[in-house]
């Protein structure tokens, strides 16, 4: 590309609202991470879109997590703790959040002999995908098991489908803390079609589950900074806000100009429909939460789809019966 292709490229890309100040975390260093103490030896470890932790017992290092956007920065950021600790770097434990390769996919670079730990659905999805990158965990559990390694307590909980079918919640009962990946984006909104998520019923039940814990910290797996309880609250208004503002706009809008202009072609009358009671439902979400939740104007629409569509086929919320 010329330097006036680029320019040319530049002009017609969207403009969007500033990100507020309070979404951003703290700087990266010159290796493109920042590592950062939650409580005592658990630590969380960020490049600023993605977010991983660890734990630096006496027996070894659990490693919760290992995006391949950190990849080799992980043990740097281990490394880096460990010397000033003066305790082993050694990762002997890993667990996974669940299967998903932007979550787990830098799982090789660490011992093969490391103990890998997750839900028994991770380990069926990860068998299944069959990918070197992630090795499947050998330990699981069905519902949930809690871990004492190097003398640290560790809960892990499966809460049903929601992101994904095999979501793990880890508490950590001793550090304050809650590592929840991939529901709530702290600052932010979700990005496309609600984080990606597979099971929408479930996708907004988790923060609930999330706030029967007590902990004062969230690693939420995503963007630059820890989260808090008054994030997750915050997360849980803006998607019932979507819920309420799409089942109004299911409501509202009608459909027949759409099939009427269409007419034989049905398709382009469903989605110049469905596109309307999205947008509807959109504009007061992105007006009430813009300055609010960073990128509520870049990703509010693609997430509203999504909501509509499981209200309209979970709920069967504006099912029209035929008279
Ligand atoms: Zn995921």
């Amino acid at each position: 590309m010329s330097s006036s292709d680029v320019a040319t490229a530049t002009d017609t890309m969207p403009d969007y609202a500033p990100v507020p100040a309070t979404a951003l975390g703290p700087a990266l260093n010159e290796q493109g991470y920042h590592v950062g103490r939650v409580e005592r030896n658990l630590y969380w470890v960020t490049d600023g879109v993605y977010q991983a932790a660890f734990l630096t017992t006496h027996d070894g290092v659990v490693l919760l997590d290992a995006p391949p956007t950190i990849g080799h920065n992980l043990q740097r950021a281990i490394d880096e703790i460990a010397a000033a600790d003066g305790v082993s770097n050694k990762v002997t434990h890993i667990i996974y959040s669940h299967h998903h390769a932007d979550h787990v996919g830098a799982s090789f670079l660490f011992d093969k002999n490391a103990v890998r730990i997750g839900s028994e659905e991770t380990r069926r999805l990860l068998l299944r995908d069959n990918d070197p990158a992630r090795p499947a965990n050998e330990e699981t559990f069905q519902d949930r098991r809690t871990l004492e390694i190097g003398g640290e307590r560790i809960e892990l909980a499966w809460h049903g489908a929601s992101h994904a079918p095999d979501m793990t919640f880890i508490h950590f009962p001793e550090h304050d803390t809650l590592m929840m990946v991939d529901i709530v984006n702290s600052g932010w909104v979700p990005v496309y079609v609600s984080n990606l998520t597979q099971d929408i019923p479930g996708y907004l039940e988790a923060p609930a589950h999330a706030l029967t814990y007590p902990w004062k910290h969230l690693v939420s797996g995503h963007l630059g900074r820890l989260g808090t309880r008054e994030d997750v609250i915050l997360h849980q208004q803006y998607m019932s806000d979507i819920v309420e503002n799409v089942k109004t706009a299911l409501a509202t809008t009608d459909p027949t100009p759409y099939f009427m202009k269409y007419g034989a072609n049905a398709w382009a009358g469903v989605k110049g429909y469905l596109d309307a009671v999205t947008n509807n439902a959109a504009k007061p979400v992105i007006d009430k939460y813009t300055g609010v939740l960073a990128a509520a104007d870049v990703f509010t629409p693609s997430t509203t789809f999504w909501v509509m569509e499981s209200v309209r086929l979970d709920n069967g919320v504006g099912s029209q019966v035929h008279p």
